[in-house]
């Protein structure tokens, strides 16, 4: 496990334990993703995928070139995929979440709605959760 990795995890448990009681005893997986070279440009910054179980929350690699802001970003960063977390876990069963997934991908390809009202809905419970100061100084999508 690479030390940015580590971080992640570090800021993660934190944010779980102060504001996501609902996913203090969910197995939760940190991975990166995405290629450090090239332009710095983020595709997304993150992203979070329940299946089987658990919750798989990715960091763009790119997030390693933060210098400013870096804290505000990554907790606001955290505290989005951490609401999609909790929002996954309302799903009954995986066939239903593999569904989801499945109309998410196609509206982002398409350019449909169904992928811009859940990240609208996500940006709105982070907001709520008390993150609102720092998602203005990050767009995790
Ligand atoms: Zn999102």
């Amino acid at each position: 496990m690479n030390k940015y990795i580590q971080e992640y995890q570090k800021i993660v448990s934190t944010v779980v334990k102060k504001s996501f009681p609902s996913l203090k005893n969910k197995k939760i997986r940190i991975i990166e993703y995405g290629i450090l070279t090239g332009p710095y440009y983020f595709f997304t910054s993150g992203f979070e995928a329940y299946l089987f179980g658990t919750h798989l929350v990715g960091f763009n690699i790119k997030l390693r070139k933060l210098k400013d802001s870096k804290e505000e970003v990554l907790n606001a960063l955290i505290a989005h995929e951490l609401c999609h977390a909790e929002d996954h876990e309302k799903f009954k069963n995986d066939i239903e979440i593999i569904i989801h997934c499945i109309k998410y991908a196609i509206s982002q390809i398409s350019g449909k709605s169904y992928c811009r009202i859940t990240e609208r809905k996500t940006d709105i419970q982070t907001i709520k959760k008390g993150y609102g100061k720092e998602l203005m100084t990050s767009s995790p999508h």
